[in-house]
């Protein structure tokens, strides 16, 4: 007889171990107490990425002339239809996933689990037994304990995903990814923002080089950054809310129509019957061991929820590999998880950023090739960016950043090379197709090594 599983949340992270199970021959059992596709899908990388898009159409009309295109009208966007766009492309993929999970036979019951024993669950009043339970609850918008935030007009990402006007003027506390997400998508549609930021810099984690190039980009797009400000009340003025806040010199204090609250996520542990079990907790989620398993046999915990990487492609790679342990097998996980940011243009990276390097007092190499010289880009009109490749001494290639054009989309050759641990020399042989964006990442590998011919090197003597 096959192990009963049951998986407790719908997102990348449980859909996906619901459905790889039932392909391997188990019965699994996916309780959501929401909608299946779970934040990422419902209200996280799609919708954003929805919006984003309907941002970059805008932006690419604003410039026809630059392309050689006369236009005598005025473009502007729709809220409401760039809304009802955006819920269309989600309605379509949270169905798509539906039918994955009912054609893999995976039962699915809606309603709030809580484990109740070693083996057992809560749901609807009703108690379900397991061998194994999959814990993939997710995370939530974290709201700091900043007086002023009940005020109506202050948002977390999901209420401002269902805008039903384009602010005018829009503050941002918090420039993590999330915040500069929808900095760069409203400031498209010709809000002006003003991103707060208590750290001395935006994006951390992002090589330190890139961010220093977005900058200027950022303020040529409206978008002002204040860093190194704590944020300390939000207070109604007349139809505006004003943010009141220290700063380095003194009190500041900026206003929009609407505040975005985007001070990162906790993992949603709280009401799970953690406790019923003795399930441990850490500061960012459930602690879990090399498998993703928790403190108690037989019970795994995947996603945001772990606390591990906030990332929807982790979460469902965490999926994969604890079916796979479940059936028994020896999945390999990923060393590398890259990360996107959606801004104007794209950063996408992985691996070491030389802050990191040197953090750890290690050597390296780096390289740039900047996109103003890539064929590519320059006919796209995208010759903003840089494709950055460091390598340890040996020219093995330990990151890769870009921004640019497509840059989410380019990483992955980067990924494959640090994955599988690949040298300059390897990457030497492999022939690019031009013209493409892919030849800024080939060329900057092989500046490694002073052996770029489409920038200038070195000479030997
Ligand atoms: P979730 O997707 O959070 O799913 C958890 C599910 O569990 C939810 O559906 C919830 O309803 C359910 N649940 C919780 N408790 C219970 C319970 N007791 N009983 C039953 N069900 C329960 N990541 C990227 O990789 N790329 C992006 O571009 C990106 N953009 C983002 C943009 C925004 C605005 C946000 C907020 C997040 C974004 N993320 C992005 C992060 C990504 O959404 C998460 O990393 C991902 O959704 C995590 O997947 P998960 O399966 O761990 O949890």
């Amino acid at each position: 007889m096959t192990e009963k599983v049951i998986i407790i949340g719908g997102g990348p992270g449980g859909y996906v171990a619901a459905i790889r199970l039932n392909n391997m021959g188990f019965q699994t059992t996916l309780i959501e107490k929401n909608k299946v596709g779970g934040v990422c899908l419902n209200v996280g990388c799609i919708p954003t990425k929805a919006l984003y898009k309907s941002a970059e159409v805008f932006n690419q009309a604003n410039k026809l002339e630059s392309y050689g295109i006369d236009f005598e009208g005025t473009v502007r966007p729709n809220a409401d239809k760039i809304r009802e766009r955006k819920n269309v492309v989600v309605n379509t993929l949270v169905s798509g996933i539906e039918k994955l999970l009912s054609s893999a036979g995976v039962e699915v019951i809606f309603g709030e689990a809580r484990i109740t024993g070693k083996n057992s669950v809560m749901v609807n009043g009703e108690t379900l037994h397991f061998d194994r339970l999959i814990i993939a609850t997710g995370s939530s918008s974290f709201i700091p304990p900043i007086k002023g935030v009940e005020n109506e007009g202050v948002v977390t990402s999901t209420e401002l995903l269902d805008f039903k006007e384009i602010p005018e003027e829009l503050v941002i506390v918090g420039g993590g990814v999330i915040g500069m997400e929808f900095a760069g998508i409203f400031a498209s549609f010709g809000t002006k923002v003003t991103v707060l930021e208590a750290l001395p810099g935006i994006l951390p984690g992002i090589d330190g080089e890139i961010v220093k190039r977005l900058k200027p980009l950022l303020k040529k797009k409206n978008i002002e950054v204040m860093t190194s400000v704590m944020v300390k009340e939000i207070v109604k003025d007349g139809d505006k809310l004003k943010v009141l806040m220290d700063g380095k010199k003194g009190s500041l204090e900026v206003s929009g129509d609407q505040v975005l609250i985007s001070t990162g996520r906790r993992a949603n542990v709280k009401n799970l019957g953690l406790e019923e079990v003795g399930i441990e907790t850490g500061r960012t989620g459930i602690i879990v061991n090399g498998h993703f398993m928790t403190n108690i046999d037989g019970i795994y915990a995947i996603g945001d929820v772990n606390g591990k990487w906030l990332l929807a492609h982790a979460a469902s790679a965490q999926g994969e590999y604890v079916a796979e342990h479940i059936a028994g097998e020896h999945p390999v996980i990923g060393k590398f998880v890259p990360g996107c940011v959606f801004v104007f243009p794209e950063i996408a990276s992985v691996g070491y950023t030389e802050e990191q390097l040197k953090a750890e007092n290690l050597e390296y190499h780096t390289s740039k090739f900047l996109l103003g010289a890539n064929g590519k880009a320059l006919s796209m009109g995208e010759g903003e960016g840089l494709v950055k490749v460091i390598s340890d001494l040996n020219h093995k290639i330990i990151g890769v950043h870009i921004m640019g054009a497509h840059a989410s989309d380019l990483i992955h050759e980067g990924l494959l090379a640090c994955e599988k641990g690949m040298t300059a020399d390897d990457m030497k042989s492999v022939i690019h197709a031009h013209p493409t964006l892919a030849e800024a990442f080939f060329e900057s590998v092989m500046g490694l090594k002073g052996e770029a011919v489409h920038m200038v090197q070195p000479r030997r003597s």
